[in-house]
């Protein structure tokens, strides 16, 4: 029998295996073999339930918006389990000369699409709003080259603009410099808007008013939001994942092993196992970040593993504090808060996790997750624990005032987690993937190449089984 073996049991690797089974021809008979270093599965995904709080010590949610992730949830019987945000509470803030602001109403992502709470907000000055109102004046540019998300935000809304909400809040997503990140790789939608409508307020209107004819509840009564997570944490989605491979036969997940290298053996490779005679594969899949597949591959192909070397990856570290709903006088009326470089704080985020979603703490409790690190503050990740905690506690008291002391801390670090697309990336990723189809049955896959969230690593796996499928097939 054939055998498959995917290196790395993220989300990535594990969506990946789904994919193979979900799509294998009838009669196709191949084992697949999931190899993950860790003790567990899931990567960076990791729910905690401790207390009756709910914990998420990496990712929270999804985009509605890229359905990959919330279509597998469906496939997987989880559509019941999928949890909306609390729309009442639908408001984010910026943290602005000290202050928290509420970011204008009608501004997705970075793009207003509403007049008025532009004109009343209290987060951008007058020339700042009046330059953000021009965009849909700004020609189009002329060249087609990468540009960064900075130069882009700039060109099309003005710096305020960049400075007070696109680098919070767009860049922070990807703990990562707007001066260096490619907006072609990053938010391809946006160059999109730019290129199909001139303008990303009339392009972003009009996608809206489609979006809302079109839109489906996700299951009956459920509402589909932006934002979406599962009522049990993410943690659900890669237990069931898990479990239903298993439950499929021929395939195993394998974890605690960590793999070394890659190697050649006839038609096939040789999968190298620390401490571990080696396993035979057939294909090979490496579903661990670009840095690792570059150690892995490195004696197949030196080229490839010096290039992988190029895809930048930062840190960041999340914070879980719960405190006594009394102990804290905040009306805590919104999603959390983000936080501009130009503040130079400690903290780059945070998010009022039991206000924006049910089920995460105790009714007389809340739960609040504050962000480290990132490229703005990579060195704050190596902080030990205590002083983090007492960072992140000053940063909370001076922004929101709460003093007391909380009931639960929790510190997650995620070293080198997040992968860079800078400008150039898209000619990167495509020389690598050139380059990685001259090795017949070995792929990669994960959030290093085609968009760094959940959704956009489930798609790529899905991609990348079915090309796996189409060379085992011959
Ligand atoms: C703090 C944080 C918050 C985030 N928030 C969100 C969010 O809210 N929404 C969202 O959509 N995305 C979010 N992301 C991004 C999201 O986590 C990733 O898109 C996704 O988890 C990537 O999955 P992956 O499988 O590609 O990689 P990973 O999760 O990194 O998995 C790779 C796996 O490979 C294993 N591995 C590495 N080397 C080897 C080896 N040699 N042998 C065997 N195994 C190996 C690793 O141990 C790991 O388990 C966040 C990321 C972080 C760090």
């Amino acid at each position: 029998m054939k055998r498959v073996v995917i290196i790395g049991g993220g989300i990535g690797g594990l969506a990946t295996a789904y994919s193979l089974r979900e799509h294998q021809a009838k009669g196709a008979d191949f084992e697949i073999v999931v190899l993950e270093k860790n003790s567990r599965v899931g990567g960076n995904i990791r729910t905690e339930k401790i207390d009756g709080f709910l914990i998420e010590g990496g990712p929270d949610c999804f985009l509605s918006e890229k359905p990959w992730a919330m279509e597998l949830c469906k496939r997987l019987g989880l559509a019941e389990e999928l949890l909306p945000t609390n729309e009442e509470n639908r408001k984010t803030f910026v943290l602005s000369g000290g202050r928290l602001h509420e970011l204008p109403e009608g501004v997705v992502l970075m793009i207003p699409t509403r007049i008025l709470p532009l004109l009343t907000s209290s987060l951008i000055s007058l020339p700042g709003k009046l330059r953000m109102a021009l965009e849909p004046f700004v020609p189009k540019r002329a060249g087609k080259g990468d540009e960064s998300l900075g130069d882009f935000v700039r060109r099309r809304l003005g710096k305020e603009a960049l400075d007070k909400i696109a680098e919070p809040l767009v860049a922070g997503v990807h703990a990562g410099d707007p001066e260096t990140m490619s907006i072609r790789s990053s938010f391809p939608k946006f160059v999109q808007l730019e290129e199909e409508h001139g303008s990303l307020i009339k392009g972003m209107v009009k996608r809206m008013a489609l979006s809302k004819k079109s839109s489906k509840p996700v299951a009956p009564g459920k509402k589909i939001t932006m934002f979406l997570t599962l009522r049990g944490g993410l943690s659900d989605l890669i237990d069931t994942l898990a479990a239903r491979l298993q439950a499929l036969g021929r395939t195993s997940i394998r974890t605690g092993k960590a793999v070394t290298s890659v190697t050649k053996k006839g038609g096939g490779y040789m999968v190298n196992i620390e401490g571990e005679p080696p396993l035979e594969a057939d294909a090979v899949i490496i579903a661990a970040p670009a840095y690792a597949a570059s150690r892995l591959i490195r004696s197949i192909d030196g080229e490839l593993a010096d290039r992988l070397m190029t895809i930048p990856y930062v840190s960041t570290a999340t914070v879980s504090l719960a405190f006594k709903r009394r102990d804290v006088a905040h009306p805590l009326k919104g999603f959390g808060f983000v936080v501009p470089k130009t503040e130079k704080r400690k903290i780059m985020a945070a998010t009022w996790t039991s206000m924006k979603f049910k089920h995460r703490a105790p009714e007389d409790s809340v739960l609040i997750r504050c962000f480290v690190g990132g490229s703005k503050d990579s060195d704050l990740v190596s902080l030990g624990d205590t002083e983090m905690i007492m960072a992140v506690r000053d940063e909370l008291r001076e922004i929101m005032g709460i003093d007391a002391a909380p009931v639960l801390v929790r510190v997650y670090r995620w070293i080198n987690s997040m992968p860079q697309y800078t400008i150039g990336h898209q000619e990167r990723v495509e020389w690598i993937e050139d380059r990685i189809a001259r090795e017949k049955g070995l792929f990669l896959t994960g959030s290093a190449y085609h968009g760094i969230g959940i959704s956009d690593s489930i798609r790529t796996g899905e991609v990348v089984a079915k090309k796996a499928l189409h060379f085992l097939a011959f």
